[in-house]
């Protein structure tokens, strides 16, 4: 049964892959969910759009440039409308929201968060850079604060609902499946010739840029590997990547007893990103359901560390500890933004990353300001190790 008042929900990132799929869920369900305040970067045009379809309270545009623009265009409507980064922190503050969706990709997806954990709302986390960024301080404010986290990724969100009603049960490992991205099968040669088109092309999930690009590479897979250690409270050697082309099973827990449960499902991302909304109910859906008869294989592969570096590069981040992890997505978006503007070959990312990893004094137990001169510094040294590629 669910409960009788509508859920009030801010979505950071709301022109966005994820962001945008949450609203389709708010416009399937408006019974159950309504939009107090959506937010976006550069996208001005969409998120007027939206604004006029759904009716927020509120609507921030970070880019501040953009404020005019949007102000007038919305002039006609009761909408509060704002500008820039703080703003985007304030609105997952606000007292009637319920539910903030963090669909903000990248490193601007942790201050919001912080703010929103600290004003006690549940977060459906689809920005997995904050943990990967800072699980330890996350995890710490999320306890303090007794605000729930909701995983959005649909590996997270698959383990998460194999773990309902376990909870008298420790389990052992989690498996996390990978597509193996549009690279899977290609060698090392071929790796060195990729284009930016073909990094872009991912087999099985449309997703934003950036993401497509981590996938692509298996950083998104080591990005989740450092996700689930902060979500479910795992030890290395109790996260397994196993490559599952198919994209059928999400993931897998293994229990003590040896039992392994898995969450199925057709690869699309409504279903994770409505269950953080209504957990930990189930809301029936029209959208298309598996049919066994016309699966003709289900098959899976070890990872290769070797080919795809980046994985290797991210277990070596969990393994130390500290800030390294925030080293390596600093520099990851460094890299895959060079990528993006064709201005780094794939293969050299991990180089720079690698590098970057090595160059950045090492912090066992960073505060906030430590997180962020790290990120910082890190964004400078990646910067100059891809001028002297070049
Ligand atoms: P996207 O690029 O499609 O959208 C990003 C959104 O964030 C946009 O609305 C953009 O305006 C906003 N944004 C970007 N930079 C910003 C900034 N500096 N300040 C404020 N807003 C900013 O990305 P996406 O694919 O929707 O991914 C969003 C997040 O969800 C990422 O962390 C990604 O790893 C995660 N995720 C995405 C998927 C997916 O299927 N797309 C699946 C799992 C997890
Ligand atoms: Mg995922």
């Amino acid at each position: 049964m669910l409960e009788k008042t509508k859920k009030q929900i801010a979505i950071l990132g709301s022109t966005g892959s994820i962001g945008t799929q949450a609203l389709q869920i708010v416009q399937l369900y408006p019974d159950l969910y309504e939009v107090y305040a959506i937010t976006a970067n550069n996208n001005v045009e969409l998120l007027i759009q939206q604004a006029r379809t759904f009716l927020p309270e509120m609507v921030v545009i970070a880019n501040k440039n953009k404020y005019a623009y949007l102000q007038a265009a919305l002039a006609d409507l009761p909408i509060k409308v704002y500008a820039g980064a703080e703003s985007v922190a304030e609105v997952a503050e606000m007292g009637p929201v319920d539910i903030v969706l963090t669909a903000i990709v990248g490193y601007a997806g942790l201050l919001p968060t912080i703010r929103a954990i600290k004003a006690k709302k549940i977060i459906a986390l689809a920005n997995k850079e904050t943990l990967v960024v800072a699980g330890e301080l996350i995890n710490r404010l999320a306890n303090q604060y007794q605000a729930p986290i909701l995983p959005v990724d649909s590996e997270h969100s698959a383990i998460f609902q194999c773990l309902v009603g376990e909870s008298a049960n420790p389990l052992s490992k989690v498996i996390i499946t990978a597509s193996g991205g549009p690279f899977r099968t290609f060698t090392h040669e071929q790796l060195q010739h990729v284009t930016r088109e073909q990094a872009l092309n991912h087999p099985n999930w449309s997703m934003g840029n950036k993401i497509t690009i981590d996938s692509a590479s298996m950083m998104n897979k080591g990005f989740e590997v450092i996700e689930a250690k902060w979500l479910f409270g795992l030890k290395q050697d109790q996260i397994e990547v196993v490559v599952h082309p198919q994209s059928i099973i999400h993931s897998m827990v293994e229990f003590e007893d040896g039992a392994v449960k898995a969450q199925l499902g057709v690869p699309d991302m409504i279903l994770p990103i409505h269950y953080a909304f209504s957990y930990p109910y189930r809301v029936k859906s029209t959208a298309q359901k598996l049919d066994f008869k016309q699966i003709s294989e289900l098959t899976f592969e070890a990872p290769d560390c070797t080919r795809f570096r980046n994985l290797g590069l991210a277990y070596e981040a969990l393994r130390q500890g500290g800030n390294v992890a925030c080293v390596l997505n600093a520099a990851n978006e460094v890299v895959v933004d060079a990528f993006l503007n064709d201005r780094i070959r794939f293969l050299s990312m991990s180089d720079v990353i690698e590098q970057t990893m090595q160059s950045i004094p090492f912090i066992a137990s960073p505060t906030y300001d430590d997180y962020v001169a790290t990120d910082e510094e890190a964004r400078r040294v990646a910067q100059s190790k891809l001028q002297k590629i070049k």
